[in-house]
C-alpha cells in the first residue's frame, strides 16, 4: 500500500535530522490488512522539542506534549508524532502514573495493547514486530502484548478496545487473552462513560459484531450493569429461540450499519428481564418491555454522556420498536406522515433486524416490515407531498369544519397520510370530502392511536 506523501514527508523530515522514526500502531495493522488507515501515527527517537524543530515551517500542535506527542500539520492533515516511551504505574487502572521517554522502538512497542497493534514500519528499515503481530494478523488472532492479566489491570479500556477490534476486523481473541478480558472486566468501572460509549458505538458498528459480542455479554455488562440480566435470559416464548442477549446480538448483525439503529438495537430489549411474566401455560410475556427498555436506555445513555441527539433518537426507536404496524399502504402512509422519512426508515430497519432474530417460524413479521419499507420507498417517489405544508388545505378551512386544537393537527396528519398512500388526491375539495367520510374505518388511524 502506498503511504501518503504528507505522512512520508514527516517521517523523512525526522530522519534527515538524524532521528529514528517509524510508522506504528493501527496504521501498520491496517496497511498490512489492505485497509486504508484512519491516521498515520509516527513513533520516533526525537524528543518533543526536537520533533518541532525538524519542521520549522509547519504548524505543530502540542497534543500531549508531556507524554511526548506532537501533531504536525502536513498538507492540511495532522500526523501524530510521539517520542519512544514506556509507561508505568497505572494506579487508576486507566492511565499510567508516569511516562518516560525510552531509547528504542522495541521498548515503545512493548507498551502497546495487542500484538497486531504493536508493529512498526519504516520504508528503509522494514518492519519491527517483536511480538509476532504479523503472524497473529494473518491468522486473525487478537493477543495481548505480554501478560494479559497485567495489561488489562494497567488499563481496563484495553478490554473494550479488544472487543472493538474483534467486532470491526473479525479477530478471534486468543484463549488466555479472552479469559483475562472476562476476568478483569470488573475493572471497567474505572473507565469513563464517554470512553465506554465511544468504544461501544464503534463495536456495534462492526461488520463482525456477532463475533465481537456473542461471548462478550458479561464483559459489556461490567460496563453497563443493566445488560447483565439479559445474558442467558431464557425467553420462554414461542417467538424466540435465543436468549435475550443472543437475540440482541443477532438483531445487531442483521441490521444496517447505522449508528442510531445499532445503538437502539443494543439496548432495545433491556427491559425484558424485569417485565417478564408467565401465563398458566408457561408462556413468557413481556408487556410494556419497550417502554421500560426506553426508560432504562435513557438512563444508561445519559450516564455515558451520550450526545443528546443520538440518545433521543435511540430512545425513540427503542420505545416504538415493538409497535404493531400492519403491512398496508395506509399504515405506510401514516408512518411517513407521522414520523417523516428518516425516522420511518430507521424504525423499519430496527423492526426488520429485531424480527429477523426471532424464531424462523415467525419469519412473517420481518417480511411484513420489509414490505412496509418497500411501500414507503415507493411512496416517497410518487407522493405529491411528504409534508403537511404541501397539502392543498389550510388549518383555517378545518376550523370552519369544526376542528379545534390538537384535532386540527391530527386531521392534517390523516390527510397527509391519505395523500401519501394515494387514498386521496391533494385537492382541497377532495381532502374535505375525504375527511368527512374516512374517520372510523381507517386502519392507519388505529395505528396512529397506538402512539
Ligand atoms: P483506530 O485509530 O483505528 O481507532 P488504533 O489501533 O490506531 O485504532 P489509536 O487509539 O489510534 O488506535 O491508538 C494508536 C495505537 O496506540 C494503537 O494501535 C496501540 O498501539 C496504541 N494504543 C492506543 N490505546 C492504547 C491503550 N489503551 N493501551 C495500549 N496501547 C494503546
Ligand atoms: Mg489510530
Amino acid at each position: 500500500m502506498d503511504i501518503p506523501k504528507y505522512a512520508l514527508d514527516i517521517l523523512r523530515g525526522l530522519e534527515e535530522n538524524g532521528h529514528e522514526a517509524y510508522f506504528a500502531g493501527g496504521c501498520v495493522r491496517d496497511m498490512l490488512s489492505g485497509r486504508e488507515p484512519y491516521d498515520w501515527d509516527i513513533t520516533t527517537s526525537a524528543l518533543p522539542q526536537e520533533i518541532k524543530s525538524c519542521f520549522p515551517r509547519l504548524k505543530a500542535v502540542d497534543t500531549g506534549i508531556k507524554h511526548g506527542t506532537v501533531t504536525i500539520i502536513s498538507e492540511g492533515r495532522g500526523v501524530e508524532v510521539t517520542t519512544y516511551r514506556s509507561e508505568s504505574g497505572y494506579k487508576d487502572h486507566r492511565r499510567p502514573d508516569s511516562v518516560s521517554f525510552s531509547l528504542s522502538v522495541e521498548k515503545d512497542l512493548e507498551r502497546r495493547d495487542f500484538t497486531v497493534n504493536a508493529m512498526a514500519y519504516n520504508p528503509q528499515r522494514g518492519f519491527k514486530d517483536p511480538f509476532g503481530g504479523r503472524n497473529d494478523l494473518e491468522k486473525g488472532i487478537l493477543r495481548a502484548v505480554g501478560d494479559p492479566r497485567i495489561r488489562f489491570n494497567e488499563d481496563a479500556l484495553r478490554i473494550l478496545r479488544g472487543i472493538r477490534f474483534m467486532s470491526l476486523f473479525g479477530y478471534r481473541a486468543e484463549n488466555d487473552t479472552f479469559s483475562q478480558m472476562k476476568a478483569c472486566s470488573y475493572l471497567l468501572r474505572y473507565v469513563s462513560g464517554e470512553r465506554v460509549l465511544s468504544e461501544l458505538i464503534k463495536t456495534v458498528m462492526g461488520e463482525h459484531v456477532l463475533l465481537g459480542l456473542m461471548e462478550s455479554g458479561g464483559i459489556i455488562a461490567s460496563a453497563i450493569p443493566e445488560i447483565a440480566p439479559m445474558v442467558g435470559f431464557d425467553q420462554r416464548n414461542r417467538h424466540h429461540i435465543y436468549d435475550v442477549w443472543e437475540h440482541t446480538v443477532r438483531a445487531l448483525a442483521a441490521s444496517e450499519r447505522q449508528k442510531d439503529v445499532r445503538l437502539a438495537l443494543l439496548l432495545h430489549d433491556m427491559g425484558k428481564p424485569a417485565s417478564f411474566t408467565q401465563d398458566t401455560s408457561g408462556e413468557g410475556h413481556y408487556y410494556g418491555h419497550a417502554m421500560l427498555s426506553a426508560e432504562m436506555a435513557e438512563r444508561v445513555l445519559s450516564r455515558l454522556n451520550c450526545p443528546k441527539a443520538l440518545k433521543n433518537e435511540a430512545v425513540w426507536l427503542i420505545r416504538y420498536h415493538d409497535i404493531s404496524i400492519p403491512p398496508t399502504r395506509s399504515a405506510a402512509g401514516y408512518m411517513l406522515a407521522l414520523f417523516g422519512r428518516e425516522r420511518a426508515h430507521r424504525l423499519l430497519e430496527v423492526k426488520i433486524a429485531d424480527n429477523s432474530a426471532h424464531s424462523p417460524r415467525y419469519a412473517q413479521r420481518a417480511e411484513d416490515a420489509r414490505q412496509l419499507m418497500h411501500m414507503i420507498q415507493d411512496m416517497e417517489k410518487s407522493a405529491p407531498c411528504l409534508d403537511k405544508n404541501g397539502l392543498d388545505i389550510k388549518a383555517s378551512q378545518l376550523e370552519k369544519m369544526g376542528y379545534r386544537g390538537s384535532m386540527i393537527a391530527k386531521a392534517l396528519d390523516s390527510l397527509l397520510a391519505a395523500v401519501i398512500c394515494s387514498a386521496c388526491e391533494n385537492e382541497s375539495e377532495k381532502l374535505t370530502a375525504y375527511l368527512k367520510s374516512y374517520i372510523a374505518l381507517d386502519k392507519g388511524a388505529v395505528f396512529s392511536q397506538t402512539l
